[in-house]
């Protein structure tokens, strides 16, 4: 079986009963990098009341027969096709009359796959039944919304005035207090006037209350991990083991066996927050697949879509068993025509790439151009690196350090994420939330957004040795995510925390993030305190401890009051985004500070700011402080844990508040 993996015996002739006593089987052996790729689209199925047609790329097999079925359970197919091989390895075939309603899979016979192929819906079916076994057939036109035209032609904001909030579908309608009646379902997101018990804002009108502009939803997508069909039985899973690339959840829809309603109710919901005023961004999983025997990329042409070694086997750069091969010429296609069949159909407003650096950056330049075609300023950022080492020269591949060479994409920036709060690889160590010192140029360089500024000392920054960004908003900063501890759980585990401190620090580390000229992120529900009561990977955890309880937000008035009022004073100050890296190296210049603060000034009406001047001062120590204010006579807008404060005159040495920030500006 030496090499096997690699070869694939193909039958060149076209087997069809008349033919087969003449035409002499010929075995060429072909490697998988010399398969052709597919002429046009990757979608395999064509819709028409006529006749519906079926093409399927599978180079590798030796016959594909069509399977079409009256419904996603039914064992017996109501009719079979055998379908036809063309030159570029697309197998096709039709069905007369209009099939609408029905599902199809593709049976392979491929005698040189190492893994059993059993029947498939393809890697680009577009709806699906129960668990996404089958594929559908459906007319997409009828799955849109009202007004779904309309929200096409609406504007997205600019990519430098984003503030971002990661959500994922269950943890926001789930817990009881929520008083949102499609629990864990798209829908839940369309529900406008609900409250929690004690009459405060919940879900999507909490969203608006609280200013942000876009949410970033975990992955949304077909996965494997929850059983569509057992809608009562408790099940969780974030979602990131891929099944359906190009099709929603079904268990977030209110029927998953219906393949119409879960597309349906997705439109809605995204209509639901583009007519909100928010955008809405979708955390796509192109990296790897839940398992690889049974992937639709496996099922469909073997081993052609994963990295291997020399040996056959399978790399692990997601830390998953598998890692996609996106320099191949398909698998680069797929993630492209994937990405803008969403952005198309489903009108988002962008993309977060988990495990970005796993993809080659030809790939993701792609897709930024694509989308630039499509439109402006669809937002594409995703984690610059990877969860191993990939089978792909470092040098090619999307990670943070090569995000210079990649304009239009952004990366997650851990450098001051980790100095505020602690690395991700111990829980339970702090940073300068703790009041350690030797964190301040880290800060500073997440406060820049990572580009080359001359009050910045790489040489003291904890993970970057340069500059990886060339413009500010490629930064996407934060304290943290769904992944690892929240921002409450990382306080309480790192830090000896007396009364009152946790609400400060928290406020403290979100003033840097909302400040910075980098995009800000927000993991949902940190406005109200939520915690995972301690929970570091909470992917498959219950509901109980992902879920966001909104009866915290009587409790937290007043930590939400301050998210929500810097969220107000960035959005009405364009001197915190700037944009262009020039305007940041001349407007905004850091203050002589001592250990455990950060100051900086953003001068000269930056950005064409209406304040002249506005300076931002960080401080963690556990004693107030005195700082310097630059020449001017200032007021304060932001002050001991008040945003807005009330406005005080200030000028020459002002005292900071213990674990707490102040803003002020000139008048
Ligand atoms: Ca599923």
């Amino acid at each position: 079986m030496k090499n096997m993996n690699h070869i694939v015996y193909m039958v060149l002739c076209t087997i069809s009963m008349g033919l087969l006593a003449s035409c002499a089987a010929k075995q060429v052996a072909l490697k998988i990098d010399q398969y052709p790729s597919k002429q046009g689209s990757l979608r395999e199925m064509q819709y028409s009341p006529a006749k519906t047609t079926f093409e399927l790329w599978s180079p590798g097999a030796e016959a594909v027969t069509l399977r079409l079925y009256a419904d996603d359970t039914s064992a017996t197919p109501l009719k079979q096709v055998k379908m036809r091989r063309r030159q570029d390895g697309t197998w096709t075939a039709f069905a007369k009359g209009d099939w609408k309603g029905k599902f199809y899979t593709f049976e392979i016979t491929q005698s040189s796959s190492r893994w059993k192929l059993h029947e498939t819906p393809g890697i680009f079916a577009t709806a699906v039944g129960t668990n996404g076994k089958r594929a559908a057939i459906i007319d997409l036109q009828e799955t849109n919304p009202e007004g779904w035209a309309e929200d096409a032609k609406r504007s997205r904001i600019l990519e430098k005035d984003a503030i971002i909030y990661e959500l994922h579908m269950r943890d926001l309608s789930v817990h009881p207090a929520s008083g949102i009646t499609n629990k864990g379902k798209f829908l839940a997101l369309t529900e406008h006037g609900t409250l929690s018990p004690e009459g405060l804002k919940t879900g999507i009108d909490h969203l608006v209350e609280l200013g942000v502009t876009h949410v970033q939803i975990l992955p949304m997508y077909d996965y494997a991990s929850v059983d569509e069909s057992k809608p009562d039985k408790p099940q969780y899973n974030w979602g990131y083991d891929p099944l359906n690339y190009n099709v929603p959840e079904g268990s977030y829809s209110t029927n998953p066996a219906d393949p119409t309603c879960r597309i349906r109710e997705l439109k809605l919901m995204i209509k639901a927050l583009h007519d909100a005023g928010i955008g809405v961004i979708m955390d796509v999983v192109y990296n790897h697949t839940y398992d690889v025997e049974n992937s639709q990329f496996t099922q469909t042409c073997p081993d052609y879509f994963y990295r291997m070694n020399k040996k056959g086997e399978l790399g692990n750069a997601s830390g998953c068993g598998n890692e996609t091969a996106s320099e191949r010429d398909m698998m680069h296609r797929f993630i492209v025509e994937s990405a803008l069949y969403w952005a198309q159909e489903y009108h988002l407003d962008g993309f977060r790439f988990d495990l970005m650096g796993i993809h080659d950056q030809a790939t993701m330049m792609d897709v930024r151009r694509k989308l630039d075609a499509l439109g402006s300023n669809y937002l594409l950022y995703g984690e610059g690196w990877a969860a191993g080492a990939p089978l792909y020269p470092n040098e090619k591949l999307a990670m943070k350090a090569n995000i210079k060479n990649m304009p239009g994409i952004g990366a997650f920036c851990d450098d001051m994420r980790d100095a505020l709060r602690g690395p991700f690889s111990d829980d339970h160590e702090s940073a300068f939330l703790d009041a350690k010192p030797g964190f301040e140029q880290s800060i500073r360089f997440g406060l820049v957004g990572c580009i080359a500024h001359p009050d910045v000392q790489m040489d003291q920054v904890n993970y970057s040795k340069s500059p990886w960004t060339t413009i500010p908003s490629q930064s996407i900063n934060y304290v943290s995510c769904h992944d690892d501890m929240m921002l409450t759980d990382r306080l309480k585990a790192s830090v000896q925390l007396e009364e009152g401190e946790l609400e400060r620090l928290d406020k403290l580390a979100q003033t840097a993030v909302l400040t910075s000229q980098g995009l800000p992120f927000l993991w949902a529900g940190e406005e109200i305190m939520r915690d995972k009561k301690g929970v570091h990977n909470s992917f498959c955890s219950p509901d109980s401890i992902n879920q966001i309880d909104w009866s915290l937000k009587a409790k937290n008035q007043d930590l939400f009051a301050y998210y929500q009022g810097l969220i107000a004073l960035r959005k009405a100050h364009p001197a915190f985004r700037m944009g262009m890296p020039e305007e940041v190296r001349q407007h905004m210049r850091f203050l002589d500070t001592p250990d455990n603060v950060v100051a900086f000034v953003l001068r000269d009406h930056a950005a064409g700011d209406e304040w002249e001047q506005i300076v931002v001062i960080l401080n963690s120590r556990r004693e107030p402080v005195e700082v310097k204010l630059p020449k001017g006579k200032f007021v304060t807008c932001v002050a001991d844990g008040q945003c807005p404060c009330e406005p005080v005159n200030m000028s020459g040495i002002i005292t900071v508040s213990a674990q707490s920030a102040t803003i002020l500006h000139t008048r």
